[in-house]
């Protein structure tokens, strides 16, 4: 949910008497791969005489009908909610509240048409626990259990189900990395499931801090392939990588094997793009996104979720621009977290939507388009330097370690912009324009105007490999990790070019 929505609930569930109470809210789905996320909507506050508040709070069944009436007529769920007023943590649910629950869960589901969502608050720490009355019907009825409770105000702030996703063990490897925020610190960022869109010079040094610090499921997502012309700032590559034409998602996969200090690390490879059906869906069962990619369709897809599916995106990019009579004028790298209560990438102008369709019907990767265009337009410039993606990555993992971590409990601090020139850092003082269709789409969920199409370069890339390649590297594969003990091993015997 999003933190303003978390706010009013909090108002209203947390009494200053001191006793329990409840109320009813809404909620849509959100579907990924292998994760049904519900997004919390407005609540449906109780009216007069509709709720008794004595000890534990109870209410008329006229109020559970009215709540689950309105949430059919907006074609959305019913979430029912109630505090434990000195609760911390992930709340067991126990016997009375499993009954008072099971009791409206077939009205819930007979009139919305999605089951029941049963939520509780710690009042102690605004901790929040969840359930889906999805399965069995009638007296049958029970619920699944939730993973975790997400809520996007200022910081992320997630409250984790320990039996489903158990504390890690923190490891000896650790330990200088614990020392800096402490164990529960690490206990969340560890188990948050973080996303790398694109695997290239700054979202491999992503990747690398993540697996460093512990994060125990990491997904690349990268459909290219490594070329001579990347190496001088892809993060591992090397010259047998670009003569083999490797996935990117292969350098992340041997980053991530030599990097995460993790006990059981999740690693996942995908060699899509958000903007496939494929891409989409994956992405939808993460807490968390870097968007390290740089062209205006990955990055309409990713400004759609970050709204409609209040999934935080952390993006940035480097911009450098060249003299006019050589030398270099100047670089720029920006950060910012999208999601409710920010701008959004459009509006930021980290893309020009109606750039969208060009890319889609492939105008960005035909070399007489992009020949046409002015010699400083975003779309074709392709200048790069190791040390500002190493820059540009860094300022993202800032924008994370604000999001998640909170020094000093101040959250992300909200679009920034660094000059190498004169080593200035600006906060830009943008607001979403009004009307901009991200911001209205807040929660719309599987709602959203479908952002995805198939896509043709990447359909081609994945076809471009011929069996004797991909023989060769799965052979090299295989002889690097039997006989040379590492992944890079083999590579390295591989000569410099002179
Ligand atoms: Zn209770
Ligand atoms: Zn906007």
């Amino acid at each position: 949910m999003d933190g303003r929505r978390a706010d009013a609930l909090v108002a209203h569930l947390i009494r200053a008497d001191g006793e329990e109470d409840l109320c009813f809210a809404t909620w849509r789905p959100s579907t990924g791969r292998h994760r049904q996320t519900a997004i919390i909507m407005d609540p449906v506050l109780p009216e007069a005489g509709e709720r008794h508040v004595h000890g534990n709070a109870s209410y008329e069944s006229g109020y559970a009908l009215r709540a689950a009436r309105v949430a059919a007529e907006r074609c959305e769920g019913l979430v029912f909610m109630h505090a434990h007023p000195r609760g911390s943590g992930w709340q067991p649910l126990n016997e009375i509240d499993a009954r008072a629950e099971a009791s409206i869960a077939n009205l819930a589901r007979g009139l919305t048409g999605l089951p029941l969502v049963g939520m509780t608050l710690g009042g102690n720490d605004r901790s929040w626990s969840a359930r889906a009355w999805d399965r069995g019907a009638g007296r049958e009825i029970a619920c699944t259990h939730c993973e975790s409770v997400r809520v996007i105000g200022r910081h992320l702030h997630v409250t984790f189900n320990d039996t489903l996703r158990p504390r890690p063990v923190i490891q000896p490897s650790q330990q200088r990395t614990v020392h800096a925020w402490g164990d529960d610190v690490q206990a969340s960022l560890a188990r948050l499931r973080v996303l790398v869109a694109g695997a290239g010079s700054v979202g491999l040094h992503v990747v690398e801090s993540l697996a460093r610090a512990g994060v125990q499921h990491i997904a690349v997502m990268d459909f290219d392939r490594v070329e001579f012309v990347n190496l001088d700032r892809l993060s591992s590559a090397t010259r047998l990588d670009a003569l083999l034409r490797r996935p990117k998602v292969d350098l992340a996969r041997r980053i991530l094997g030599q990097a995460a200090t993790a006990g059981y690390p999740l690693h996942e490879l995908l060699e899509t793009s958000v903007c496939e059906p494929a891409g989409l869906e994956a992405l939808l069962d993460f807490d968390l996104v870097f968007s390290c990619v740089d062209r205006p369709w990955p990055r309409h897809v990713l400004n759609t979720v970050a709204y409609a599916d209040l999934l935080p995106v952390i993006d940035g990019g480097l911009r450098l621009e060249a003299g006019s009579q050589g030398g270099m004028r100047n670089a720029y790298w920006r950060s910012h977290v999208v999601t409710a209560g920010r701008p959004c990438l459009a509006c930021i102008g980290q893309y020009d939507p109606s750039d969208v369709q060009l890319e889609r019907d492939g105008s960005l990767d035909d070399p007489v388009y992009i020949a046409g265009l002015p010699s400083n337009s975003p779309l074709r410039v392709n200048q790069n330097v190791s040390a500002l993606s190493i820059a540009a990555a860094s300022a993202l993992l800032n924008q994370f370690l604000s999001l998640v971590v909170a020094p000093s409990g101040m959250g992300d601090p909200g679009p920034l912009r660094q000059r190498l020139a004169t080593h200035k850092i600006d906060h830009l003082d943008v607001s979403c324009v009004d009307g901009c269709p991200y911001a209205a789409s807040i929660g719309d969920g599987d709602k959203r105007l479908d952002p995805t199409a198939p896509h043709a370069r990447a359909d081609r890339m994945r076809a471009s490999d011929s069996r004797r390649i991909k023989l060769l590297r799965s052979l090299l594969d295989s002889m690097d990790r039997a006989m040379l003990g590492g992944a890079t091993g083999l590579a390295r015997l591989v000569a410099p070019v002179r």
